[in-house]
């Protein structure tokens, strides 16, 4: 049988779009060193590829979040209510 080699795709960092937390804590450390404060693409789910903001998770109890096709964030409804307290507008779309 023959192995295939893996593909490796880069891609832009993924920041939280929620609070703005970058997705390493300092990228200017040598990579050994880096500390995270997303879990980028962590879960692919129903079509969307699910990460998880770590300061988010601290703050409100649920750091999960994905992007869409259109490039519209998506998140639980039951995180909104934290949103919204951060002084944040959510438009509530149907899925
Ligand atoms: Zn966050």
């Amino acid at each position: 049988m023959e192995e295939s080699a893996p593909k490796i795709v880069l891609v832009d960092g993924c920041d939280c779009p929620v609070c703005g937390a970058t997705e390493v804590v300092d990228n200017t450390l040598p990579v050994r060193e880096w500390r995270i404060n997303v879990r980028a693409h962590k879960v692919y789910i129903d079509g969307l590829s699910w990460s998880e903001c770590l300061l988010c998770k601290a703050s409100d109890g649920d750091g999960w979040f994905a992007h869409d096709d259109e490039g519209n964030v998506v998140v639980n409804p039951s995180r909104i209510p934290a949103i919204e307290a951060r002084g944040e507008t959510v438009e509530r779309v149907q899925r």
